[in-house]
């Protein structure tokens, strides 16, 4: 399998080359030269089969024989030692619970297949990989943790102090080993903006082989097809109901590309609902065709405020750039925080079971394309749960006016000693950081 550019202007790669660079010399985003395809006997065979054996079918066609099909076997139950529930609410209406690893959010597919594919091809270079990453709480965790005691790897992760909650700040610093936490003295810009200059820094380059860990990388991509398909096979098998209609709580909209995926790849997938909160570039360009990103604004589902989604150009990439074409497979529906509330209480009141924030704006969006008559109400609808109600404690409780459940997991941590460095942000401390780490 080649990858190239949607640019368009840099040459193609192998997927080595595309999960140790992330983006492409011309800016662009690495796509699939040819979107592989599962044919009618091969799905055939993956009736009943395990996520695990699902996924492990899905990488071998973007990966092909560059790792020998027993290490990947081994990188994906590696990566998925946790479930994946689907959880039925009533007759047509499910929940795939996506929070079940180790940071109770959704980024743990795909970081830690990254991760993994990473710690693979830089042991086959017999190299060190540094990952960078700036982050403003959620995809460093995530980063953080899929990287933690992967050989051949090391995180540093910078993050601005006092602008993360104390949960988040326990999970990027708590990690140890391997992971690396700067505390930076400033704001998120000022983080971002210190990566960025790492990257173009030559004599820093020399002596490290620097990678992002983005959600631009395919191999963060890749894996977040997976739960996809899986979901759109077991429906059928579990429940005898086909075709399901995913609605997905979009921020930079990785996730909804890697559902478009699973759809090419041939699973038996009906439509999509792009979920968004009130940063709503996506839904707009979707009602008219115009793309006209607008400054981000702050909501209640935190991991949705982008204003300008990075991952949009791969999907309109996806789909030739016509506009009709993506609107075929994908509606979009704008929530406001205050639907996301009522949501969550009346999730709460009608069916006993708690939702976050952002799977509250998922919810709300399918219920509005049911009463909005959005066509296809024949079909089941599972809306992905990104994140566990407990990360973002104090919006339910405010909401449902009760305590609820910290998974284990996740309250262990809050005993953890927080282990970071501070730095200011002034670009020649972080230089001289990464200078003295061990080579
Ligand atoms: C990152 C995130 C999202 C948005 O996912 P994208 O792939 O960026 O669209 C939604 N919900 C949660 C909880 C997240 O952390």
């Amino acid at each position: 399998m080649i990858y190239f550019s949607t640019n368009k202007s840099s040459i193609p790669v192998s997927i080595k080359q595309a999960t140790l660079h992330g983006l492409a010399p011309d800016g662009g985003l690495y796509i699939p030269s040819e979107m592989p395809r599962f044919s009618e006997a091969e799905l055939r065979l993956l009736e009943g089969a395990t996520f695990n054996n699902i996924a492990f079918a899905i990488a071998k066609k973007f990966i092909g024989a560059e790792i020998p099909p027993d290490q990947l076997g081994d990188i994906v139950e590696n990566c998925y030692n946790f479930d994946t529930p689907l959880v039925r609410l009533d007759a047509n209406t499910f929940v795939e619970e996506l929070f079940c690893g180790p940071t109770l959010a959704f980024k743990d597919y795909g970081a830690r297949f990254l991760a993994r594919l990473t710690g693979y091809f830089a042991q086959e270079e017999q190299r060190l990989i540094t990952v960078l990453v700036a982050t403003s709480g959620d995809t460093g965790s995530a980063v953080a943790f899929g990287f933690q005691g992967v050989p051949n790897t090391r995180v540093v992760l910078l993050y601005p102090s006092g602008k993360v909650s104390r949960l988040q700040e326990q999970q990027l610093t708590t990690a140890g080993g391997n992971v690396h936490a700067l505390e930076v003295r400033g704001d998120f810009d000022d983080c971002q903006r210190l990566v960025k200059q790492a990257f173009v820094d030559p004599q820093l380059n020399q002596s490290l082989t620097l990678t992002s860990a983005n959600s631009i990388n395919i191999s963060r991509l890749v894996p977040q097809s997976f739960y996809y398909a899986w979901a759109s096979m077991h429906i059928r098998e579990r429940f005898g109901m086909k075709d399901p209609l995913f609605s997905v709580p979009s921020g930079n909209y990785g996730n909804l590309t890697a559902g478009v995926m699973a759809k090419m790849l041939g699973f038996p997938i009906g439509h999509f609902i792009a979920a968004s909160n009130a940063n709503d570039s996506v839904t707009r360009y979707l009602d008219d065709g115009r793309y006209d990103p607008h400054p981000t604004i702050t909501t209640l589902s935190t991991a949705m405020d982008v204003g300008n989604p990075s991952n949009f150009a791969r999907l309109r990439y996806f789909y030739g750039n016509d506009h009709a074409a993506m609107g075929r497979d994908i509606t979009g529906i704008s929530v406001s925080d205050q639907e996301t509330i009522a949501t969550i209480h009346s999730v709460y009141d009608r069916f006993g079971y708690v939702i976050d924030p952002h799977t509250a704006v998922a919810f709300r969006a399918l219920e509005r394309y049911r009463t909005d008559g959005g066509g296809n109400l024949e079909l089941p609808g599972i809306v992905l749960s990104t994140a566990h109600p407990s990360k973002f404690i104090e919006t339910i409780q405010d909401t449902l006016r009760r305590e609820i459940d910290i998974p284990e997991r996740l309250s262990s941590l809050l005993e953890k000693k927080k282990q970071a460095t501070l730095i200011s942000s002034d670009y020649r401390e972080l230089a001289s950081y990464l200078d003295n780490l061990d080579r």
